[in-house]
């Protein structure tokens, strides 16, 4: 039996991670925060919190992240842990630096000086190409326009760069945005189903949005952490974009989420707010996924309108079951 350490066990990716591997047969273990409220509710609705082993670190304490690795004993490391949200990182550029950069290199030294020979996963993104024209591959440039994207750039090279130096079999995986309906409530797409949701059930009037001409290649977290674990199975480490290579405005996504939702033209309720639009945003992005497809055999099992209905259903099937949550 095979054991994985997930550090950020209990964001989106965390938690279908951890569901996959346990399928698999691994002995998972992953790390939380200690936070004044709870943190496992993923872990929960996916009826898996019993199963695995928490631990608790933080990328900022480099102490904490080696008991992690020390305890866990891992075969397998998956970094999906960090400051992950855009948005915030241009309030919070400093932090942003120190979790979604510095603390990949506190992760890494750690695996160099105890585990050396341990499979390492690194989350990095599609919003490291910035605004760089046409389909992204993993020749593309990075040219971030974020204090996030910029912080993400930094953890791609410095994984590429223990690869080379100190022989660690390292991959990145390049993932373009996935959703699912554990996505953070801060991201668009859950914003706009949960919000539709409400509205559906008569408890919110308005939504509001920032910029909804933005386009994303939006796929399922899903199918995105089976990816991950791919990357680790081939037989050299590598660097891979995760894509579905199509890419929807914030438009599209609310057309069709309202169509399905079954409410009326979404001009009548969402009122665009000029306090959304971030200093600087990106047009366009969308990923070639030819590469993993050709050496891993993986490719996207769910459309976009599927992600869009799954969404949908489940806020607007959670919010009826939990009314304290309106
Ligand atoms: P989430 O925000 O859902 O999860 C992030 C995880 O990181 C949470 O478990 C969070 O813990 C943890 N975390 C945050 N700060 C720290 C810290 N200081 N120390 C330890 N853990 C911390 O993100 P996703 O699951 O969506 O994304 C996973 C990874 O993939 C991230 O690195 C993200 O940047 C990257 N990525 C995601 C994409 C997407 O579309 N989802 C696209 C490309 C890359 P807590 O619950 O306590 O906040
Ligand atoms: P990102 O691609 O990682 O930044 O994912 P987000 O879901 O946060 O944002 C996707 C796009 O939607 C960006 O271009 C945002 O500017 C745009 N957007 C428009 N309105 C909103 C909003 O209300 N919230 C968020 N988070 N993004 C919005």
């Amino acid at each position: 039996m095979k054991n994985a350490l997930i550090f950020g066990l209990t964001g989106q990716d965390g938690s279908y991670l951890a569901d996959l591997l346990l399928k698999k047969g691994y002995n998972v273990f992953g790390t939380f925060r200690r936070t004044s409220h709870k943190c496992f509710e993923r872990l929960e609705e996916l009826k898996i919190f019993e199963q695995v082993t928490e631990i608790k670190a933080d990328l900022a304490d480099y102490g904490s992240i080696q008991t992690a690795i020390k305890q866990s004993e891992p075969d397998e490391i998956y970094n999906l842990a960090a400051q992950s949200f855009v948005g915030a990182s241009f309030q919070q550029p400093i932090l942003t630096s120190d979790i979604t950069g510095l603390g990949v290199l506190r992760v890494l030294e750690a695996v160099r000086e105890n585990v050396p020979d341990t499979k390492f996963y690194q989350a990095s993104s599609s919003e490291m190409f910035g605004d760089y024209p046409g389909i992204k591959n993993e020749k593309s440039p990075f040219i971030p326009r974020s204090p996030y994207g910029t912080a993400k750039v930094f953890a791609h090279h410095i994984t590429n760069h223990y690869r080379e130096a100190y022989n660690i079999f390292a991959c990145c995986g390049i993932l373009f945005n996935h959703e699912s309906p554990l996505r953070g409530l801060e991201f668009v797409t859950r914003k706009i189903t949960w919000t539709l949701a409400k509205i559906k059930l008569k408890k919110q009037e308005k939504l509001h949005l920032g910029n909804i001409n933005a386009k994303r290649d939006w796929g399922f977290a899903g199918d995105y952490v089976e990816a991950m674990w791919m990357m680790l199975q081939q037989k050299n480490p590598d660097d891979y974009v995760v894509a579905t290579g199509k890419s929807y405005s914030v438009e599209e996504f609310l057309t069709i989420a309202s169509e399905y939702a079954g409410l009326e033209d979404w001009h009548n309720f969402v009122e665009i707010d000029e306090s959304m639009m971030r200093p600087s945003d990106i047009k366009d992005l969308v990923g070639d996924n030819s590469k993993i497809k050709e050496k891993t055999g993986w490719s996207p099992k769910t459309s976009f309108e599927e992600l869009v209905k799954k969404m949908v259903d489940h806020d607007i099937e959670y919010l009826k079951l939990h009314p304290l949550s309106l």
